[in-house]
């Protein structure tokens, strides 16, 4: 089945947007890319880096005479979008997103759907810590999963249209039930978003002295939850407004699993905590196995060289700092 597409349109061109765009240009998947975006400044920097043929802050120009349209923006802004779009939209094209829930999209965005316009709902498993336009590469979704949440109603054709635009820009691709992608979600992805921004909020409010040194030391482990708290607050917002059910039900089994640790702490319980932390760390190597992380040390981060000895010596790693 060909996974070419006529004219793609992309209304929002951040992380996500910029990479399909790039990646989509680079495996020669679509013969236009229309881009539509709220601000100016960030239109005219999309148009510099040149993401796309058209460009425009009217989504509904974006999307007119598109066989594939993609919402990337924070899914707050999508029931806007969705209002702006909907009379332009192409029978016979696809409407689909990139947000990181699907029980709200689907319940905000399907009232909308005219008829003749298939809706998958998409999260592709793949991010950074970076925003906007300049920080999309092609190779944001190589080897990482794309899960696709189409309804019933949905021709199977489409959806596997869809699959195949994914699978050609690296991803594998998984359908599944919204509801349940947000549970699973909610527990991979949006309680350790809201544990990094939980213990670095309490960083901030240390006396100066002590954070002083817990910046210093932080190579320690308190970096990699700095990394994740720096994630962009607006998308993560609308994370925690649109899956509040599935990040409560599972912040609940946390918490008592929380509570269990705490106790093995108090009285000592050195076989309870070593029992849990092996349990843990066979998740990870399992994580490893399914090629989802590198095993290298460090999480295979090139770090800085160090100033240069007076006796020469052969380095192991070289170039800049994780991204
Ligand atoms: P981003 O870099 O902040 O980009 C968001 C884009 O949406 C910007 O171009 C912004 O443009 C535009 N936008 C915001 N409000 C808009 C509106 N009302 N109308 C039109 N455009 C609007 O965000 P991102 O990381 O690409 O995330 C986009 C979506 O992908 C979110 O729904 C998120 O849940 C999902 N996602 C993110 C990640 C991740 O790791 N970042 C991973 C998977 C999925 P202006 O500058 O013009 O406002």
């Amino acid at each position: 089945m060909s996974v070419h597409f006529r004219k793609l349109a992309l209304i929002g061109i951040g992380l996500i947007g910029s990479s399909i765009a790039l990646a989509a240009r680079r495996q020669g998947l679509v013969e236009v890319i229309s881009i539509a975006t709220r601000k100016q400044d960030t239109l005219d920097e999309a148009r510099e880096l040149g993401l796309g043929d058209i460009y425009t802050l009217d989504a509904a120009e974006a999307v007119r005479g598109a066989d594939l349209v993609v919402i990337c923006t924070p899914v707050g802004a999508y029931e806007g979008v969705m209002q702006a779009i909907a009379p332009a939209l192409e029978p016979g094209a696809i409407l689909s997103d990139v947000g990181s829930v699907k029980g709200h999209v689907v319940k905000t965005l399907a009232p909308l759907i005219p008829d003749g316009v298939s809706f998958i709902p998409g999260h592709p498993l793949a991010g950074t810590e970076h925003s906007g336009p300049s920080a999309g590469f092609a190779e944001l979704f190589a080897g990482r999963w794309c899960v696709l949440t189409p309804g019933p109603e949905v021709d199977p054709i489409k959806t596997e249209k869809l699959a195949g635009f994914w699978r050609a820009m690296g991803s594998q691709v998984e359908s599944m039930d919204a509801a349940h992608h947000d549970m699973v979600l909610a527990i991979t992805s949006h309680i350790p978003h809201l544990v990094a921004y939980n213990i670095v909020g309490t960083v901030a409010d240390l006396e100066a002295a002590t954070q002083s040194e817990v910046i210093k030391f932080s190579a320690s482990g308190f970096r990699d939850f700095t990394r994740i708290a720096a994630s962009d607050p607006v998308m993560w917002r609308d994370v925690f407004l649109t899956n509040r059910d599935a990040v409560l039900e599972m912040l609940g089994r946390f918490s008592e699993d929380l509570s269990i640790l705490q106790r093995a702490v108090r009285t000592g319980d050195g076989p309870a905590l070593e029992a849990m932390f092996t349990r843990t760390r066979a998740i990870r190597r399992s994580i490893i196995s399914a090629g989802q992380e590198t095993a290298a040390p460090d999480f295979g981060r090139q770090h800085e060289a160090p100033p240069a000895p007076e006796t020469p010596f052969v380095r192991e790693h070289g170039g800049g700092d994780d991204a």
